[in-house]
């Protein structure tokens, strides 16, 4: 990190949580002379700016401030900073490279990176290839979107070690500017999501073909070929693709056939893996979160007998589908990170026997169709959480099945409430709110830890089965 050693840098934009954290601790513990700048406040930043008290570190807050821009050596962009900011242009008409967390990721990591982004499922697939890795490696480094520093992790990454990210589009659009690749890359899935920040769902999705846009023939590119918009993306695609397909005539890569898990090389040679009821995530979904872990971790050279293994043994994550108790005989799941339709079609088909669905909150500018059909469909009970996608969900119930609305609800703890005295012994209430957490929550696990902290309390008033 030498080079790092006296240079000005400036970290536009500093946020509560997220990766500029990261950045500036990286800097400034690198010897780079470190501002920040942030348009809020002091007052919002508390708790990023405790975090980072230890270090030395210039702040200019409630500003951006021309001066500070233009004696930067490099600015390093906080995702949230729209590209087209004037500060931006700013920088960019005088000369000033201008960064993000994974341009510096990418320069000083030493080892061969496989990196994963899609719509949704990212986590969840991130997480189940590090625990097959870390079977293999038990040093496996497992970062990015997760809430882990990418940065604060480089100096236990050596040249051999594996290494495996969690990329969101917003950090993709460093491979914009900074022509990198990861070696091995994934997508998982399109679905409709951030419309409320891309012009259209295209530039949407196309933010995503970053992850292998700058791939060589030398690389490996995991798509999904049941996805009519990702199993494309293989037209301007140079690295290598590996296929994952519920369909058994893909190859080279993986598919599930009669409930079992293959794998498949370049030449054909097709090996079976393990049945699809040993995993131990529900639904649907999962299986095929799994087969997508499998053909990157055979794409990371990883042996099949800890891809089975490790197929077998992950539990999946907190948040997800996550079962929190069962209490007169209803169960209470937490799928708060379900901030999407698509995500919530994946959790009503996943979960068995009647649901009352707890759902609504803030705006994407997703539209609600699909969902709204499946909900009729299926005779699910929704229990509405106001926020400002909620009218849209309400009149796409409303047009189709307007007697499955239980009510709309302010608080979380009322509509909680409603749920409980709707469902019955046998029944499932599902947080999936197919909508983001802003307005009424700090963020989506804010709105899962609420949630819980409900249900816990009403374990004491009912009868609690585990
Ligand atoms: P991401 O990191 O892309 O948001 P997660 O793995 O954290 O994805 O899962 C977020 C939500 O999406 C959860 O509600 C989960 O149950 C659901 N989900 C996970 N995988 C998939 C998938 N492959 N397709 C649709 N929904 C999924």
């Amino acid at each position: 990190y030498k080079d790092l050693e006296g240079k000005k840098a400036l970290v536009l934009g500093l946020g509560v949580h997220g990766g500029a954290l990261g950045v500036a601790r990286f800097l400034a513990e690198h010897g780079a002379e470190v501002t920040v700048t942030d348009l809020r406040p002091e007052s919002e930043l508390a708790e990023s700016l405790e975090a980072l008290k230890d270090l030395d570190i210039r702040y200019v807050l409630g500003e951006h401030r021309p001066e500070d821009i233009l004696s930067a050596d490099f600015i390093v962009r906080n995702p949230a900073v729209p590209r087209e900011s004037k500060w931006l242009e700013l920088a960019r008409e005088n000369g000033i490279p201008v960064l993000m967390e994974m341009n510096l990721f990418w320069r000083y990591c030493p080892a061969p990176i496989t990196a994963i982004t899609g719509s949704k499922g990212k986590s969840t697939t991130t997480s189940w290839l590090g625990h097959i890795s870390k079977l293999w490696r038990p040093d496996t480094v497992v970062a990015g979107n997760l809430r882990v520093s990418a940065l604060s992790m480089l100096p236990q990454i050596s040249e051999d070690t594996p290494v495996i990210l969690e990329l969101s589009s917003w950090q993709l659009e460093a491979f914009e500017v900074g022509g990198e690749a990861p070696h091995v890359s994934c997508i998982t899935n399109i679905s409709y999501d951030h419309l409320n920040r891309y012009p259209s769902f295209e530039a949407y999705y196309n933010s995503k073909r970053w992850i292998y846009r700058n791939q060589k023939t030398t690389d490996y590119a995991v798509f999904n070929y049941d996805d009519p918009i990702v199993s494309r993306f293989v037209e301007d695609c140079l690295a290598q693709v590996r296929w994952f397909s519920r369909s058994s005539h893909v190859k080279p890569g993986g598919y599930i056939d009669n409930d079992y898990i293959y794998l498949v090389d370049e030449t054909g040679s097709t090996r079976k893996l393990l049945q699809v009821h040993e995993l131990q995530l529900p639904g649907e979904h999962n299986r095929m979160n799994a087969l997508a872990a499998a053909v990157l971790a055979s794409a990371m050279n990883i042996p099949d007998e800890f891809i089975v293994e490790g197929l077998r043994t992950f539990k999946g994550l907190p948040d997800r589908l996550e079962l929190v108790s069962v209490i007169d005989g209803v169960k209470y799941i937490n799928d708060t990170t379900s901030t999407v339709p698509a995500s919530t079609i994946a959790a009503l088909k996943a979960v068995e026997g009647e649901v009352v669905l707890l759902a609504g909150g803030a705006s994407k500018n997703v539209p609600f169709d699909e969902l709204a059909d499946f909900i009729c469909q299926k005779k699910v009970r929704v229990v509405l959480l106001e926020g400002s996608a909620t009218a849209d969900l309400q009149t796409a119930i409303n047009k189709r099945c307007p007697e499955l609305i239980v009510g709309t609800f302010s608080s979380l703890e009322s509509a909680l409430e409603a749920a409980r005295s709707v469902a019955r012994p046998g029944h499932t209430v599902l947080l999936s709110p197919a909508c983001a957490s802003f307005g009424m929550f700090r963020n989506e696990f804010h709105r899962g830890q609420l949630f819980k902290d409900l249900v816990h309390k009403m374990e004491g008033k009912g009868t609690q089965h585990g």
